[in-house]
């Protein structure tokens, strides 16, 4: 049984809970969601929320399968290479999730510019830019 430490709660993250990866290291996925919320505030709240289902449905498939019996060596194989696929989806949707960033000024872009009287105006979007590193 593989067996990790939650990098926000500093609990054991085992085999047959739901957590996932990131740059800092392993995660409950509750911990990761709620952490990820505060840090973000009002910014993404809808984004992240979509996210955070889709991520759950993927974890809860791979401890479904993590549970699954197989009964032949080819059977064993299969299963194996399908608890590959979600992972690498579950380590995609975390990235996307860790990829959310809250909106700073040097994110912001000037998108018109207008000229009144030798002044020069930069109405910057509130859009945000996602820092993807
Ligand atoms: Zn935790």
């Amino acid at each position: 049984m593989a067996e990790f430490k939650c990098y926000i709660c500093s609990e054991k993250a085992m085999t047959g809970e739901k957590f996932t990866f990131t740059n800092l290291g392993a995660v409950h996925y509750d911990c990761f969601i709620s952490h990820r919320r505060k840090e973000l505030g009002n910014e993404h709240s809808e984004e992240l929320s979509d996210l955070a289902v889709i991520l759950d449905a993927e974890l809860t498939h791979l401890l479904v399968l993590l549970k699954t019996e197989t009964h032949s060596e080819e059977g064993k194989k299969h299963l194996q290479s399908k608890y590959k696929e979600i992972e690498k989806s579950a380590g995609e949707t975390t990235k996307l999730i860790s990829s959310l960033h809250k909106c700073t000024f040097s994110q912001s872009k000037p998108f018109f510019r207008y000229a009144i009287q030798d002044l020069e105006i930069y109405i910057l979007l509130s859009r945000c830019y996602r820092n993807l590193k």
